[in-house]
């Protein structure tokens, strides 16, 4: 090839026992196309973007061409899907190997919808055009808005079709991770692996994403802590901006911390803590007011899988791993309401807040206000609208004004814009980005709306249009999972 795109492979994971992976080179397809590719992120990768989009080098995002030092597997895990445990694995993603950068940090380069594997179960190893640009579209404002989570560097199309309930445009998305290790691959080394092959995980993961603990005495339960503590702030960040991940399954909870799997995600508009999109959560388990006590499930499985290695005595062990997880309660309210005091500007923290916080989201939840620009009214001190008039409001308003009247106003909404964004990806924008970039073949509207949200606490003027809620807020909006 005439151009190298500086891709650097260099493969740790293939080095885990074999029941963890299994070789498998992606399908090739009929006719590969460059959808949308990420060039802040091929940078960041010290990745040359235009060798990258050559004819040849995009074949390697369609999985028709494999760049020298990759060595392609689909990793296998398992899972609690809704309460259930179940064999699982990459069942339609392809992990072409890890890119290590100049500055040594190392990222998964997979591709999802790249074809079947072992683990596919009845599927097609496939994924469709829209839901792989949805996906593009929310992890990477979900990257901008400070939330750690998987990103996407281009989305092609393979010019072949994949059945649904319909006849859809096929597309694979080129995910980049720090890992794509998960509670369910823990579950899965624990439930069929050997004590061995469950130590052998554990020491990889360590040394990937917590090499300091290695040199820690009880480095198992060092690392198990370090996993609450990331999962706790993750989930914190997502009620923060009102996000709804939709499909909390353990197989969807990366030890990194990442947030992973943008099927049914979606933001919420109107405030509910009994927000749900997915089609399938019919008893709202992922509703988003339940997303940090879930987050507290998923980790008591990561500590059950964790037991053999925790101490030689398994009473022990389990009193280690209830500690543990007994923590994660007060670890989860102390990021949350660390970041809402921020959001409200308080500059100290006092025990009162709490009260003042949830008062505050009572309203809204009364008056069926949006969360996202209730915070960013009370930024701007742009209290126009029914709701800023009513006697409850004002009441609180009073109290608030009250508890911030020591405090340096431009360091009070300094604080706060930095931590209201002032645009999310509402859902009515993101179909609207989607529908023409599906249906039209019209990419503009879509990387219009990825530099809005490449930038969502400048609240530029540019901004504006990108704030208004729905026409019908009160319309049902519906996400699916596995398109
Ligand atoms: P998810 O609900 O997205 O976490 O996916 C659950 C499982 O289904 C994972 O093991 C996926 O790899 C698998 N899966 C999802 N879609 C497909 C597909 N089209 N073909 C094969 N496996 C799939
Ligand atoms: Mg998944
Ligand atoms: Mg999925």
């Amino acid at each position: 090839m005439q151009y190298h795109p500086g891709w650097n492979f260099q493969n740790s994971y293939v080095k885990l026992p074999p029941i963890f992976y299994t070789m498998q080179e992606p399908k090739p397809v009929a006719s590969p196309k460059l959808i949308i590719f990420n060039e802040s992120l091929a940078e960041e990768l010290n990745l040359d973007c235009g060798a990258l989009q050559t004819e040849e080098w995009i074949a390697t995002f369609a999985g028709n061409y494999i760049p020298e030092g990759a060595e392609p597997i689909a990793q296998a895990y398992a899972g609690h899907q809704f309460g259930y445990f179940t064999m699982l694995g990459d069942g339609r993603a392809i992990l072409l190997g890890e890119h290590v950068t100049a500055n040594h940090q190392r990222f998964d380069i997979q591709l999802k919808g790249a074809g079947r594997t072992p683990y596919s179960r009845g599927g097609d190893g496939r994924a469709a055009l829209g839901p792989m640009l949805r996906e593009y579209i929310i992890s990477e404002a979900m990257h901008h808005l400070g939330i750690p989570t998987t990103r996407s560097l281009a989305v092609v199309t393979t010019g072949e079709t994949v059945i649904r309930d319909q006849y859809l445009p096929g597309a694979i998305l080129t995910r980049v991770a720090s890992s794509h290790i998960r509670v369910g691959t823990f579950e899965f080394a624990r439930k069929f692996g050997s004590k061995e092959d469950l130590k052998a995980l554990c020491d990889y993961t360590i040394e990937r994403h917590d090499p300091h603990i290695l040199q820690e005495e009880h480095p198992y339960l060092a690392f198990l802590k370090a996993v609450i503590n990331r999962q706790a702030a993750t989930i914190a960040k997502w009620q923060l901006v009102g996000f709804v991940h939709g499909v909390m399954n353990t197989d969807n909870m990366t030890i990194s911390g990442e947030t992973i799997d943008y099927g049914p995600c979606a933001f919420m508009d109107i405030y509910h803590p009994d927000t749900v999109f997915s089609s399938i959560d019919t008893y709202g388990r992922y509703a988003y007011g339940n997303q940090p006590k879930i987050g507290g499930w998923n980790l008591a499985r990561f500590a059950e899988s964790l037991i053999p290695l925790l101490d030689a005595d398994k009473n022990k062990a389990v009193t280690l791993a209830k500690e543990a997880i007994s923590a994660y309660p007060t670890l989860y309210v102390s990021y949350y309401v660390d970041g809402m005091r921020k959001k409200l500007g308080l500059m100290s923290a006092r025990e009162e807040d709490e009260e003042l916080i949830q008062e505050l989201l009572d309203l809204m939840q009364t008056y069926k206000q949006d969360y996202t620009n209730t915070f960013r009214a009370l930024t701007l001190k742009k209290l126009e609208g029914a709701f800023f008039q009513t006697v409850e409001f004002q009441h609180w308003h009073q109290h608030y004004k009250e508890r911030i009247k020591d405090q340096n106003p431009i360091e009070t909404e300094k604080l706060m814009k930095q931590h209201n964004p002032s645009v999310i990806p509402r859902n009515h924008r993101v179909e609207e980005a989607l529908e023409a970039a599906v249906e039209r073949g019209d990419l503009s509207v879509m990387k219009k709306l990825l530099s809005i949200l490449s930038d969502p606490y400048s609240y530029s003027e540019e901004q504006e249009e990108y704030c208004t809620l729905p026409e019908c807020p009160d319309e049902p909006y519906i996400t699916y999972c596995g398109t």
